[in-house]
């Protein structure tokens, strides 16, 4: 008999016997946080900045970046704000950075100068964007992360971190989203506050799939065991290092996943506020130790398709 489910329409993300995981909003401008308090969400896990530099001729001024800043932590209440610093590249091209940095001069734009690596050209970028976080940050009290995207090696975190460090923020964290990351995650993890997993780009990089290719859909289906196994590989590492790992990619999104992703071992899922009712649902409906046994049994499948299959056969998600 199917077991009865349990509707969990407000408060914070919990299995059935109460192991939390935090339900957080992905944002892109600081006017979406009403749809994330509508959601019920306990934060923000994601707030993409590059909305603040796209489609200009200079970079924006410091006092520009902590009035936007400033109006993000007021409005964000009590929760956490992680907010990513800035992830442009060759395909969001800058102009203020063209000469060298974007355009059109990379013949693969997805493994070039991009997120964390614009540091290498423009420091100053970064170094503005941290100093804008920082003031903001300490004015509200409000409760700030800060993560760099595309952190490749456990130098590049350390280094992100002594920036943050020297601009005043206090919680440090990295994206991993390139597979190196997750394999030295450990290492990764002894030099920040948190991790934060990128499964759309994790799986791109991990598959050697175009995520804007259509015809590789099933390469990038973030039930393919391969990911979960990288997944699985950064919240050990987060476990050992005593530090939170959330996920923040698409794959936090699913129902049915986010139940194996608590079964990894995930602290807290960051999604569009849409998809946060449903997945609180889904954790609310199922006991941790079935959790782990779904993301065991997922981990163990061939291919995606048996992984979900199987996964939700043991956790009883219903559709
Ligand atoms: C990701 O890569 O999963 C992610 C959350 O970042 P973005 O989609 O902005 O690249
Ligand atoms: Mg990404």
């Amino acid at each position: 008999a199917r077991r009865r489910r349990l509707a969990a329409t407000s408060g914070p993300g919990r299995t059935a016997d109460g192991q939390p995981v935090g339900l957080l909003a992905n944002l892109g401008q600081p006017a979406e946080l009403a749809a994330a308090h509508a959601a019920g969400a306990e934060g923000v896990g994601l707030f993409r900045t590059e909305l603040l530099y796209l489609d200009r001729p200079t970079p924006p001024s410091l006092d520009e970046q902590i009035a936007m800043y400033t109006e993000l932590f007021t409005r964000a209440g009590d929760g956490r704000v992680v907010v990513r610093t800035l992830d442009a590249g060759a395909d969001k091209p800058l102009p203020f950075l063209a000469n060298d940095t974007t355009g059109t001069t990379e013949p693969n734009p997805a493994l070039g100068v991009r997120g964390y690596r614009l540091r290498r050209r423009g420091p100053e970028v970064l170094a503005s964007q941290l100093k804008a976080i920082g003031v903001a940050a300490q004015t509200t009290g409000a409760q700030v992360w800060v993560m760099a995207p595309m952190i490749a090696t456990p130098a590049e975190a350390a280094e992100f971190a002594a920036d943050c460090r020297a601009h005043g923020v206090t919680r440090t964290g990295v994206m991993i989203e390139v597979p190196a990351a997750a394999l030295q995650a450990r290492a990764i993890a002894a030099e920040v506050d948190f991790l934060s997993i990128g499964t759309n780009d994790l799986s791109q990089y991990a598959f050697a799939a175009d995520r804007e290719c259509a015809d590789l859909a099933d390469l990038l289906d973030p039930w393919q065991p391969a990911l979960l196994g990288l997944i699985g590989a950064c919240t050990e590492a987060g476990r050992v290092a005593g530090i939170p790992v959330g996920v923040c990619g698409e794959a936090a999104a699913d129902p049915a996943l986010a139940v194996v992703l608590a079964g990894l071992g995930v602290n807290s899922l960051s999604m569009a506020p849409a998809a946060i009712p449903a997945v609180r649902d889904s954790l609310a409906n199922h006991q941790l130790a079935d959790c782990q046994r779904a993301a065991e049994a997922a981990l163990a499948a061939p291919d995606a398709a048996r992984a979900r299959t199987v996964a939700r056969s043991i956790a009883r998600t219903m559709e």
